[in-house]
C-alpha cells in the first residue's frame, strides 16, 4: 500500500467531526469525548498488524514488530485544549498512522516500529503538562503534587486517572516502554509565524528553547503628582519601563532566535495623583544555546541595576522557574533536513519555542528530532488553527521519508545489547 497523505487529511477532519464542536477540538484529557477519540483510534489500528497496548501512565501504543526488538517510535498527542484546534498533537497521531499503514504493507520491517498516543499533552484540565510522556522518560517527580490537584469542578487529578485505569503510583512504570528505544520522531505543526513568513510547508526542528522565567519588583516611593518635582522621584514604573525596553536590544544582541517578553507590569498605587510606588514586572527569555541564555539573563540583571541606580528605586529579582535549552539528535536532525529538502525543494532548521513529548523523549536520552508543518498565522490552541491540505501532504510525506531513513539508520546500528 503506498502512502496516502490525503487520507491523513480526511481522517484529521474526520476526527474533527467526531470529538469537535462549533467552538474547536474538544477532547481534553481524562474526558469521555477524549477516550472516545482515542476508541476511533484502536478501531484504525486494529486494520493493521500491530499490537495495541495502553501503557501504566495512560498511553497508548500500536506496535509493528520488525526483525529485532529495536524500535523507532513516532509520537504525538490525540488529547486537546477545550475548544482547541483541528491540528495541534492529533496531526502526528494521524500522519503516524498512515507512515505505519506503508511500513506494514511492506511485510516485516527490519527494526520494530512503534506509534505512541501520549496521555495528557495539554494538561488542560489539571493545568500540568506532559503526563504521559514525562511519566515515560522519569522525569515527573511530583507525584504528591498531581494527587492533590484538582479540576474545576473539584474532582481530584487521581480519581480521574483511576476512571481512566490509570493507577498514580505505578505510572513511572511505564519508562520500560523505551527500553529498546533507538529513536523518537515528531511531526506538530509550528504553532508560530516562521515557517508561514519563510513560505515554507515544512521544517526541521534542532531542539526546544531553554528558558529563563523571573519576577522582577521595583521598588520607589509614592509621592504627591502635583507637589513632587520630576528630579526628586522615585518612579519604580520608570525602572520597568526601561527594562521593558532594553530587553529588545538584548535579545537583538543574543540573536540566534533568542526572544525576551516583558509579559506583564502590575503596579502600586495605580492612581492619577501618585508616582508609581512598586512595579511587579514579569520576565521571559528564551535561547536555544545555554551560554547565550545565561548572558541575556546578566545582561537583563546588570541593565536592572543601571536603572535602579538612574531612577534612584531598588530592584530585586526572584526566580519563577527556568529549564535548560534540550537539543535533538544531530544525526536525526540531518536526517530530518534531508527529507524536507527532497519533499518540499527547501528546508529550514528551527528551534521550537513551546515544550513537546519530544523534549521529554530528549531528556530521556532518546535520539530525538522533530518536524514542523507550517501554521497559518501562527495561530494554535484556538479553532482557527489552520494549515493549508497541501502543506498537511507534504508534512504527512516528510514524515514517511524521516521514518524510511530512520529505520535505515538504526537497522545499521549495532546492537548495543543493553
Ligand atoms: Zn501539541
Amino acid at each position: 500500500m503506498a502512502l496516502d497523505p490525503a487520507r491523513t487529511v480526511a481522517e484529521l477532519k474526520e476526527l474533527r467531526a467526531l470529538t469537535g464542536d462549533d467552538d474547536g477540538a474538544q477532547r481534553v484529557c481524562w474526558t469521555d469525548t477524549w477516550a472516545a477519540a482515542r476508541s476511533w483510534m484502536r478501531d484504525k489500528l486494529a486494520e493493521l498488524p500491530v499490537e495495541i497496548a495502553v501503557d501504566e501512565a495512560g498511553n497508548q501504543w500500536g506496535t509493528l514488530a520488525g526483525a529485532t526488538s529495536r524500535a523507532v517510535l513516532i509520537g504525538g498527542h490525540i488529547d486537546s485544549v477545550p475548544n482547541g484546534g483541528w491540528l495541534d498533537g492529533c496531526l502526528n497521531v494521524l500522519a503516524g498512522l498512515e507512515v505505519l499503514r506503508r511500513i506494514a504493507s511492506e511485510g516485516e520491517p527490519p527494526v520494530t516500529v512503534r506509534l505512541v498516543d501520549w496521555a495528557d499533552e495539554e494538561g488542560a484540565r489539571f493545568g500540568r503538562s506532559l503526563f504521559g510522556s514525562s511519566a515515560a522518560s522519569g522525569t515527573m517527580a511530583d507525584q504528591e503534587e498531581i494527587r492533590n490537584r484538582v479540576d474545576a469542578d473539584g474532582i481530584r487529578w487521581e480519581d480521574a486517572l483511576r476512571e481512566h485505569a490509570v493507577d498514580l503510583d505505578r505510572a513511572l512504570d511505564a519508562h520500560r516502554q523505551l527500553q529498546d528505544a533507538a529513536a523518537y520522531l515528531e511531526l506538530h505543526i509550528e504553532q508560530g509565524p516562521v515557517l508561514e513568513s519563510m513560505a515554507l510547508p515544512v521544517g526541521a526542528v534542532i531542539g526546544t528553547f531553554g528558558v529563563e522565567r523571573w519576577q522582577v519588583t521595583w521598588r520607589g516611593q509614592a509621592a504627591h503628582a502635583g507637589s513632587t518635582p520630576m528630579d526628586k522621584r522615585r518612579d519604580a514604573l520608570a525602572g520597568a519601563a526601561k527594562l521593558a525596553l532594553e530587553i529588545r536590544d538584548i535579545a537583538a544582541r543574543a540573536g540566534g532566535g533568542g526572544v525576551c517578553t516583558s509579559g506583564g507590569v502590575v503596579w502600586k498605587p495605580g492612581i492619577v495623583t501618585s508616582v508609581v510606588e512598586t512595579a511587579v514586572q514579569l520576565l521571559d527569555q528564551r535561547h536555544m544555546d545555554a551560554d547565550t541564555l545565561a548572558t541575556m539573563l546578566r545582561e537583563a540583571q546588570e541593565a536592572s541595576e543601571r536603572f535602579a541606580r538612574e531612577e534612584d528605586v531598588d530592584v530585586e529579582w526572584e526566580k519563577i522557574w527556568s529549564i535548560d535549552p534540550i537539543l535533538f539528535d544531530e544525526r536525526l536532525v540531518e536526517l530530518a533536513d534531508e527529507s524536507v529538502r527532497e519533499v518540499t525543494g527547501q528546508s529550514h532548521r528551527l528551534p521550537s519555542g513551546p515544550l513537546h513529548d519530544a523534549a521529554e523523549m530528549a531528556r530521556a536520552g532518546v535520539p530525538t528530532v522533530m518536524l514542523f508543518s507550517q501554521s497559518l498565522r501562527g495561530l494554535s490552541h484556538t479553532k482557527v488553527e489552520d494549515t493549508k491540505p497541501e502543506h498537511l501532504e507534504l508534512a504527512v510525506q516528510a514524515l514517511d521519508r524521516l521514518a524510511s531513513k530512520t529505520i535505515a539508520l538504526v537497522s545499521n546500528q549495532p546492537s548495543s545489547g543493553s
